[in-house]
């Protein structure tokens, strides 16, 4: 196959949702009607069920099936079909920010009970700062759900996006039947039971007489005239204003019964987007450019101690990435070969010779890897990421072993690279502030600190609530503010000053006192 070709038929992709729509179980049966695993159960769910106490077991636990489980691959209709793994559990969410820099769009899953929920709206803000692709699939059909007329308000209105049903239910909860295909004009009926895929597929029109025996005279006259009126408000669905992220083409299924998963899959081929043009800090890069380019977008430590190498995910996105070639790593301007890059299956990894743009490849390092770094066949550039956003809860890192300060320094250092959380360094002392959303990242932290590098520490609260990166035209005035507020400076792990906060009010008093300082929400400022 040639470049172009193997180029145009990669599709990568994510599923996102609010923990318990269904991620899982949808993943699951996509790689099932792929054919890239023969039975149901076999992709284990990443999410820690704890969140108060320490699991200590649980968190080994899920990142053992969160590197296996970090790229899913498989062929399907003449696609290459990789589906990028997203940890479900909120404290991780900056983790999955991270993932959707790597992806082309996103399947988005809502629990038709529930309708939108909290992780949903932040997840899409996400899709929607880079006008990701998404389609939306609305999953547990065989519940009582919302009405899906109203879910579909109900989305528009929160999510700032339009929506357009290609798939439709015919009935819901107890009495659900499947699902109407609206760009196909027909619904079809599966043979299929929860575990496996058989393969007889029988077709009805909407017209048809068999439809009314199918499914019952009530079902399919309310299935007719629900058509009538999606056709009647919703504009026809535009493949173009999808791929732009401005229309959301919407699905209905129920994942666990394996409904509606064929129609999204079928449909998620044909309209998808193929690897697309990537912006850096240069110029855009196009995935047909000859060269090979990409950006490391997740690190993977060791779960065994005894061997501290990580795995450093790489997204190709231009050119064809060779095993055992030179490429230089833009930030450290050295030449680097890999010579076991993997790829992931289902559940096995290989050792791949190459790899084309939208490929991810697992490298091997020794710690010369951070998030976001870039490699290139010698160019200059770096892929622009996701921002760091400002974390909610601070605790300064206190060693509890004199005797093991290197190693606590080298460990904090690395799991902030890693992306385990933000890193601030304030003075005097070099005294090390870490930053997270939630307390399960603490406990990671020091347990893999006492695990993976035999340092020992306690964390001391401290009173910030927010930290704004802090920028000015005139960097005389940014320096009179840093040595005045020096209590509340400290360092990002690129050296940006960052002002730490204590209220809402703080901040607001400091931005009005201090005119000429730049607050910035996020890093995300240059
Ligand atoms: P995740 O947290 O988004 O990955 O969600 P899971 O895939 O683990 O699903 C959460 C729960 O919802 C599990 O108990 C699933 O069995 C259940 N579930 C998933 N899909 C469906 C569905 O279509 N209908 C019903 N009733 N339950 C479902």
């Amino acid at each position: 196959m040639s470049f172009t070709e193997e180029l145009k038929r990669r599709r990568t992709f994510a599923i996102i949702s609010h923990p318990d729509a269904g991620k899982t179980t949808l993943t699951e049966k996509l790689l099932l009607f792929g054919g890239a695993i023969q039975t149901a159960g076999a992709v284990k769910s990443n999410k820690i069920k704890k969140t108060a106490t320490s699991d200590f077991m649980e968190i080994e636990k899920q990142r053992g099936i969160s590197v296996a489980t970090s790229v899913m691959t498989f062929d399907y209709g003449g696609k290459k079909i990789n589906i990028l793994d997203t940890p479900g559990h909120k404290d991780f969410a900056e983790d999955t920010y991270r993932t959707l820099t790597a992806v082309d769009s996103v399947i988005l899953v809502i629990d038709c009970v529930k309708g939108v929920e909290e992780q949903t709206q932040r997840l899409m803000e996400v899709c929607r700062m880079r006008d990701t692709p998404v389609i939306v699939f609305v999953n547990k059909m065989d519940r009582e759900g919302k009405d899906p007329f109203d879910l579909l308000d109900e989305l528009e209105q929160t999510l700032n996006i339009k929506v357009r049903p290609i798939t439709w239910p015919v009935n819901m909860g107890s009495s659900f039947k499947g699902v109407y295909h609206m760009l196909e004009h027909q619904m079809n009926f599966f043979k299929i039971n929860k575990t496996k895929l058989e393969g007889d597929v029988k077709k009805i029109l909407l017209d048809s007489p068999e439809l009314d025996k199918s499914v019952g005279d009530k079902d399919a006259a309310q299935l007719r005239e629900d058509v009538e009126m999606i056709d009647a408000i919703y504009e026809e669905f535009d493949e173009n204003r999808y791929k732009t992220g401005e229309v959301a083409p919407v699905f209905f299924g129920s994942a666990v019964n394996s409904f509606g998963i064929k129609e999204l899959l079928d449909t998620f081929c044909d309209i998808s987007p193929e690897p697309i043009a990537r912006t850096t800090d240069v110029r855009e890069v196009l995935p047909t450019e000859a060269k090979f380019s990409g950006f490391v977008f997740k690190i993977h430590a060791n779960i065994d101690p005894r061997h501290r190498d990580r795995i450093a995910f790489l997204r190709i996105c231009s050119g064809t990435f060779e095993r055992g070639k030179f490429y230089k790593h833009v930030r450290l301007g050295k030449d680097m070969r890999f010579s076991n890059p993997y790829m992931f299956m289902a559940d096995s990894k290989n050792v791949v010779d190459e790899g084309y743009p939208g490929d991810v490849v697992g490298l091997y390092d020794t710690g010369n890897f951070k998030i976001g770094d870039t490699l290139t066949e010698g160019e200059k550039l770096n892929y622009i990421g996701i921002p760091s956003f400002s974390p909610e809860l601070f605790r300064e890192v206190i060693n509890t072993d004199p005797l093991k300060s290197k190693q606590l320094e080298k460990g904090v250092s690395q799991l902030a690279e890693e992306g385990v959380a933000q890193l601030f360094t304030m003075q005097p002392g070099n005294r090390k502030i870490i930053g997270t959303v939630g307390e399960l990242q603490f406990e990671v932290i020091q347990h893999r600190l006492l695990n993976e590098y035999g340092a020992s520490c306690r964390f001391e609260s401290k009173p910030y609530s927010k930290a704004c990166w802090i920028t000015a035209a005139d960097p005389e005035k940014l320096n009179d503010f840093i040595r005045l507020k020096s209590n509340y400076i400290a360092y990002d792990k690129d050296e940006n000053p960052v002002f730490l906060a204590e209220t809402d009010w703080i901040l607001r008093m400091n931005k009005e006192n201090n005119p000429d300082v730049i607050f910035h929400t996020s890093s995300d400022f240059k």
